[in-house]
Parts: structure tokens; sequence; C-alpha cells
């Protein structure tokens, strides 16, 4: 078992840490920067910097990385170089590798420690059960086997940490729940600290007290800056060069795919049935096989040999794109939010006499195509 000092240096994201570390720091980030850039200025700019080549190329895992004091004041270090960069792709992707070592290194730790992390630190309402409780059976062949963990949450809790993963695993409705406690594995409760993790990295809560001048003015960071703008700015003429342009039909795509597009564009993670709506929505379209691999190249997992294996199996399946019903219970449907005529009042059916409904993303487009084309058509007739 690990002491609350070891666990404040391992995760400088617990409350605690703010406490043993930051308590005697100044409160001004710049007083801040220049006291760590006095004494330490090679070092944390070196490791720093190692965050920051791992995450332009998408790596899980940073060589050298250390769980000692200077990780600490690397984190804070980390999220003011973030709010100064003011770059969405770039954020992201720091946020998922980091909170993606946090991950791996909470996994290492005991059932004790995951606990008091969740109780002791982040308030959260987990019950540790050392004898295992059976939540339920599974049933393979002519076998059954129980499923038992140790680890129960109480529902809120677990709404608020899978807040930002919509996949339908996760929903309240496909987890076993009783008296208002939801039963988790270990493994799926270090998952959900993961993503409290990447969310701590991307919060701006001290935004406003950043001044960006000021701190450029302290030599060691500005030339941290330098350095890792430069070498982001290679990094992402690469991936610009891969970004996805679509076609020139990408206004005709409805609200849902335009939502996923525009997260992509900033480097988000999209989760699996986005992922599967875009691919099997683009492929429908017969956009070129390299094409559909440039649209995910943004994605902070993102694996060309992987990728491209994939687009292409899906290719040779000829998956169906989601029916808007489907879109609409998987909680993909941007048609209220967006309030977008056609997917919210549908369309004038010539051949039916009548109005119909939207019934799918593709067909959204083949309506915006057909009333285009008309358009013109008219221009034409009333330019003759
Ligand atoms: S109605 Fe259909 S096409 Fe329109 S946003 Fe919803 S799911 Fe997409």
């Amino acid at each position: 078992m690990s002491d609350n000092f070891d666990l404040a240096t391992h995760y400088p994201w617990l409350p605690s840490s703010l406490i043993i570390y930051y308590n005697n720091l100044p409160d001004d980030p710049k007083d801040f920067i220049s006291e760590i850039f006095s004494s330490t200025i090679s070092e944390i700019s070196e490791r720093t910097f190692e965050i920051f080549k791992a995450a332009f190329n998408n790596l899980e895992n940073v060589p050298y990385y250390k769980l000692d004091k200077l990780n600490v004041y690397m984190y804070l270090l980390i999220k003011i170089l973030l709010i100064v960069l003011n770059d969405k792709i770039l954020t992201n992707r720091v946020a998922n590798l980091y909170s993606k070592i946090n991950y791996y290194d909470l996994l290492e730790e005991n059932d004790y420690n995951i606990y008091h992390i969740c109780n002791e630190e982040l308030n959260l309402n987990v019950q540790y059960l050392p004898e295992g409780e059976v939540y339920g059976n599974k049933f393979y062949e002519n076998n059954q086997q129980k499923l038992i963990t140790n680890f129960k949450i109480f529902f809120i809790d677990y709404l608020n940490l899978v807040a930002n993963l919509r996949d339908e695993y996760r929903k309240l409705i496909n987890n076993p729940l009783s008296n208002g406690f939801v039963f988790l594995k270990k493994k799926t409760l270090i998952r959900l600290l993961q993503e409290y993790v990447r969310n701590k990295i991307k919060e701006v809560e001290i935004k406003e007290i950043i001044k960006k001048d000021e701190l450029l003015n302290i030599k060691g960071f500005k030339e941290l800056f330098e350095k890792i703008s430069a070498a982001w700015k290679n990094r992402k003429d690469e991936i610009e060069y891969y970004e996805f342009d679509g076609t020139e039909d990408a206004s005709f795509y409805p609200p849902c795919i335009q939502e996923i597009r525009s997260k992509a564009k900033e480097g988000q993670n999209l989760i699996h049935t986005e992922r599967l709506l875009i691919l099997w929505f683009l492929l429908a379209l017969n956009i070129p096989i390299e094409e559909v691999v440039k649209f995910f190249s943004t994605m902070p997992d993102f694996d060309q040999e992987k990728t491209t294996y994939q687009v292409n199996f899906a290719k040779r399946k000829g998956y169906k794109v989601y029916l808007c019903e489907t879109l609409k219970s998987l909680d993909l449907c941007r048609a209220n939010k967006d309030k977008e005529k056609i997917c919210t009042e549908g369309y004038y059916s010539k051949t039916q006499e009548k109005q119909r409904k939207i019934r799918s993303p593709l067909q959204y487009v083949h309506v915006r195509q057909h009333r285009n084309r008309r358009e013109s058509k008219n221009k034409n007739d009333t330019n003759k």
C-alpha cells in the first residue's frame, strides 16, 4: 500500500497533490513558471518536450517517463503550455496520451489504492467488496460462469464519469445495477478514472490568469514553447496534408455527420458508433478508400496501417449505414439540436404526393443533391 505522499507524487491530478506540492508555490502562473525554470530548466524542458513529441506521434507511452516530484510540476506546466499553444488537436492528443500513461500506471495499483483514490481523493462513492460479489452469470456453450467483482460505484458517480463516453455498453441500462450501485470490474473503474484524467488535462480553470506575453518573457519557457510550436507545425502540416477534405458535396451532409466531422477536425476522440457511422456513410458515398483513411488521421489513436485495413475490410463487407431511427436511439441524431428542416420536417415526395420522413443520412444527401440540381436547372432556365 502506498501512502498519500506517494500517490500525490505519482498522480499530480489528485487534490492531495495540489495540497502537498502547490501550497508553497506562487499563485501567479508567471512566478510559478519562473521558479521551476530557474532550478530545473534543462530536465523539465526535455521531459516535457518528450511528452509533446509522443503526443504528436500518437504514441501510448513516453520513454523515460518518471513518477517523481518533477512530474508533478510538469503536469501544471503541460496545462499552461496547452493554454498558451491554444490548439485543440494538440490538446486532445496530449490529453489522450497523458490519460493513457495514467491508465497503465493505475492498472498496477493495488485494490486499496484504487479505492482510496476514488473515495478519499475524488469523493466518489465506490464500495470495495473484499470477498467479491456475484453480479450475474455468463453462459457459453453448455457452461455457466459466475461474474464476480470487488468494486461497485454509486450510479450518479458512474453517470458523471461516463458523461463523455457515449458507447452503448456504457449506458446505465446495459450495466449490472443493484440498490443504486453499478458493479464494475477493476479495469473498467480504472478506465473511467482515465476519462477523469483526460478531462483534467483539458480543463482550463486557470485560463483567465494566464498572460501569454508575460510567460514568453521567461527564457526557458519561451525556448520550450518555440521548440514545441516548431515541431508541432511540421507534424501538423503532415496531418493537414492527410486531412480529409471529403467531396464538394460535403456541405450536403446531414447534421449528425457534420457533428462527427467537426469533432474529427478538432482531433477529438470519436466513440465506436460515431466511427462506424462515418465509415459506412463515406463508403456508401463511394469516397475513395485513401480519402476515408485520411478522415481518421486526426484521431488521437490514428494508425495508418490499421485504419487502412479496417476501411478495406468494411468496404468488402458492404455494411449498411445506420437508419435515422437507430441513430436517434444511439443519441447521435442532431435533428432537434440543429433544428435542421429536412431532418425535422422531412421532404415532399412528388411520386407519392405526400410529405415523407428522412430515413437515413444517405437519404438526406440525396434530397439535398436533388434540390440543388433542381435549383441549378431553374437558374439556367431563367438565364436562357
Ligand atoms: S434525422 Fe437522420 S440524417 Fe438528420 S440528423 Fe438525425 S440521424 Fe442524421
